[in-house]
């Protein structure tokens, strides 16, 4: 029996892990589950999963969520920092991180140092600070276990592979729900036609980012922390349909793939689960109802956002940092229409250009990355109109 922490139990991976907690209940126990602000939502988890603890990041509804849980002898906390105190309880055997940006970085940093597991879902941390988290987590004899499906798919294909050198890698992306757009369609879309994925249902900044493709410039860089790669061992391809989640290509030639149909439950319960596959009834992938699966180039001229990804990670330091802060204020700006969509790559683009480099950060560099770029990027966002 595992023993589960789900660290963003509102958000859309959050609520995906419990319903495989809810499939398999002589495996996962959940011990601890954490929202920012969705109380609502929290106590019924709460009631129904048994949690030893809950955290309510907000602190204006911990009464409520308290007085709430008071006759179910579950522990209530609030607060930032609560979060970070709680991924240490003795009782948790794997964290799962569905926080949602750089608000993960601090509690998987603790959790790490609590020589914990994780499952990490919260790509934009390995994105922040990959160096220094993977680091970490070497040092506490701690695995990191990919749940974004091409990550997951990377991790699936390595198994009984570990003495193998990868020549390189192919994360396959959708393409999002622009693909094939030119610039003068993207001057005027709005959130309501970029939130539509045609493949994915997935929280709203994720679904931005795959509209803009900065989703696959982040998990470029979360590829080259969790298997060690070059910038130049990583390659994106478009890969519409999204059954092929990504492939590993070994020094012989040979390229393992994985497959199967979009479903956000198996990578989660991949990670929850390893080594073991546990059963499951998810729908199977049909090659003959599906008989074409197709590839393309992606189009990093029209969406920039790529391209600007593959140069941080090249120049490295905290330019990863920069261009996640960017683009989450970018990004929120756009979801409350204060800035059109090509702008989200304006902003960025700005703030890489600007902001210092520092080659070697430390913690407390990309603390005051991460607040600078912030800062920047507001006062962009201020001054342009959508
Ligand atoms: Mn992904």
């Amino acid at each position: 029996m595992k023993h589960i922490a789900i660290l963003g139990s509102s958000g859309s991976i959050g609520t995906q892990a419990l319903e495989v907690v809810e499939l398999h209940p002589d495996k996962f126990c959940v011990e601890v589950l954490t929202v920012n602000s969705n109380a609502e939502l929290l106590i019924q988890q709460a009631k129904k999963f048994k949690p030893n603890a809950v955290v309510i990041v907000d602190e204006t509804k911990y009464q409520f969520v308290k007085d709430a849980l008071q006759h179910d002898l579950i522990k209530v906390y609030t607060g930032e920092s609560a979060l970070e105190q709680i991924v240490q309880m003795d009782s948790i055997d794997i964290i799962l991180t569905a926080l949602v940006g750089y608000v993960g970085l601090k509690p998987t940093i603790a959790a790490i140092k609590a020589k914990k597991n994780i499952a990490l879902a919260n790509k934009e941390t390995l994105v922040v600070a990959g160096k220094l988290v993977t680091q970490l987590a070497q040092e506490n004899g701690v695995n990191i276990y990919p749940v974004d499906s091409e990550h997951s798919a990377i991790f699936q294909c390595l198994a009984g592979e570990w003495n193998n050198k990868i020549e390189k890698i192919y994360l396959t992306a959708s393409g999002g729900p622009f693909l094939g757009k030119d610039i003068s369609y993207l001057e005027t879309v709005k959130k309501e036609q970029a939130l539509k994925h045609p493949n994915w249902t997935m929280g709203a900044k994720i679904t931005i980012d795959s509209a803009t493709l900065m989703n696959k410039g982040l998990e470029v860089i979360e590829a080259k922390w969790l298997f060690v790669l070059t910038p130049e061992q990583i390659d994106v391809i478009v890969h519409p349909q999204s059954i092929i989640h990504s492939i590993v290509q070994f020094e012989d030639g040979s390229m393992k793939a994985q497959m199967g149909l979009p479903d956000m439950k198996l990578p989660i319960q991949y990670a929850l689960g390893f080594p073991e596959r546990l059963k499951s009834d998810f729908p199977r992938f049909d090659f003959l109802k599906n008989p074409q699966l197709t590839f393309l180039k992606p189009d990093m001229s029209t969406f920039r956002n790529l391209a600007l990804a593959y140069e941080a990670m090249r120049i490295c330091g905290n330019m990863p940092c920069v261009i996640n802060a960017a683009n989450e204020v970018a990004v929120d700006a756009f979801l409350k229409d204060k800035i059109s969509f090509l702008n989200i790559t304006d902003v960025i683009e700005k703030c890489l250009e600007k902001i210092f480099l520092i080659q070697n950060p430390t913690l407390s560099d990309y603390i005051e990355t991460n607040s600078e770029t912030r800062k920047m990027a507001l006062e962009m966002v201020s001054n342009l109109k959508s």
